[in-house]
């Protein structure tokens, strides 16, 4: 077997990753990915597709297989050394938090991993479970070169006025900032626009990432100007389970009525956005699926916040070309982007709405004064391609 590079992105529920061919002028080619789902729960599966959607594994796991994520992390390595008996060059990671210090993707050893360890209270959800494996390949197989991706990095070119609270200085300089997220995702975007549509990659575009975790960037020639997330991946836009942004007094208040740290941590991360106000799911489909009332507001809610955000992240872009839509339901739900589009018909934008229902490319109008785009992201493709570009730095 020729060389890979393997990507691993974990998470709380799940366990995904991707192998990368290694070519002739160090061309990346996708060979596989697979996820272990469901982790810790009582339908954890294992999946694996090959580069033309053919199903390689497809297997529920007995109760306990997959309990945790390092039960997770076993079932990965031992199909992976299976299936490629030589090591991979390089394993990519998908890092949350890079924190004010780590601006670009970089080849980890004890200090970054010592240093990335010390971002956890930042990120504590995400930066834990990101780490996990790194911690296991650098236990056992520490002659595997391993490379952190981070979300935050895209963000490092921001203006100081973006990345700042109105707090003390010295809060600022002990890591309160607003880092932002989505970063690899809006790489990405900014990448790809330059293949597609290379007029609008260099003007002022805002990309709405639209996931479960949901945000939007002003890019300007594809650098970040500004984005709606902020120190941690609760602020911004309206989310699944998140509530975006929050006046900060609320939860003083909930702290007065008592509440403890870690139920309102639960409550902020897993029991709020789509799924708290509706009371319904955290799933867009379920929603605009729902004639209950509250479905409709919360959804209501989603595209007035996400329409606001736009127009204020306008500011930072010093106005607007092109709108892209990314991930989950940017990606897939005309109606969510007709609604956010509609609320933004005042400044210009006007929706095809037959190229709209197809998810195409371009779904604004031809006179339309800003273009409207759908372009599906792929954080896996610039993770190999950072850490291809990191090892081949330390050459
Ligand atoms: P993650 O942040 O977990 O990567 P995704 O970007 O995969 O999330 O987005 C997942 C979300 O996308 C789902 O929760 C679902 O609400 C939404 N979604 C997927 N397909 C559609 C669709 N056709 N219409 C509306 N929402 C959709």
């Amino acid at each position: 077997m020729s060389d890979v590079i393997l990507v691993v992105n974990a998470g709380s529920s799940s366990l995904k990753f991707q192998v990368y061919e290694l070519g002739a002028a160090n061309a990346l080619q996708f060979l596989l990915g697979g996820q272990v789902s469901g982790i810790g729960g009582s339908r954890a599966a294992f999946k694996v597709k090959d580069n033309s959607g053919a199903c390689l594994v497809d297997r529920p796991l007995q109760p306990g297989e997959a309990a945790d994520l390092s039960g997770a992390q076993e079932i990965m390595a031992s199909w992976l050394q299976e299936r490629f008996p030589t090591p991979p060059v390089a394993v990519g990671h998908r890092i949350v938090h890079g924190g004010p210090k780590l601006s670009r993707s970089v080849l980890i050893n004890q200090d970054i991993l010592d240093y990335l360890d010390s971002l956890v209270p930042l990120a504590p959800l995400h930066q834990r479970n990101n780490l996990a494996p790194v911690h296991v390949i650098f236990e056992h197989w520490p002659e595997i070169r391993q490379v952190a991706c981070f979300d935050t990095a895209f963000h490092r070119s921001q203006d100081a006025v973006v990345q700042h609270f109105a707090l003390p200085e010295k809060y600022f300089q002990q890591g309160v900032r607003r880092y932002g997220f989505h970063g690899l995702s809006y790489q990405y975007i900014a990448g790809r626009l330059r293949e597609v549509l290379p007029e609008v990659a260099r003007g002022r575009v805002i990309a709405a990432h639209l996931g479960s975790g949901a945000s939007a960037c002003a890019m300007v020639d594809g650098v970040s100007r500004e984005t709606t997330m902020g120190f941690t991946a609760l602020d911004g836009l309206p989310m699944g389970t998140r509530p975006g942004r929050l006046d900060a007094g609320v939860v003083l208040w909930m702290l007065e009525q008592g509440m403890g740290h870690d139920e309102i941590q639960d409550l902020l991360y897993n029991g709020s956005g789509m799924k708290g106000l509706s009371g319904i799911s955290n799933d867009m489909r379920t929603l605009l699926a729902s004639d209950d009332a509250s479905a409709a507001l919360a959804v209501d809610y989603f595209t007035y916040r996400t329409a606001e955000s736009v127009a204020g992240l306008c500011v930072a872009a010093q106005g607007l070309d092109a709108l892209v839509f990314t991930a989950g339901v940017g990606e897939n739900s005309p109606e969510i982007r007709a609604r956010v589009c509609q609320r933004l018909a005042w400044m210009g934008i006007q929706l095809d709405e037959t190229a709209n229902a197809e998810n195409a490319l371009t779904i604004s109008r031809p006179g339309s004064r800003i273009s409207v785009h759908v372009v599906p992201t792929n954080e896996e493709a610039v993770i190999a391609q950072q850490t291809l570009e990191t090892l081949l730095g330390q050459l």
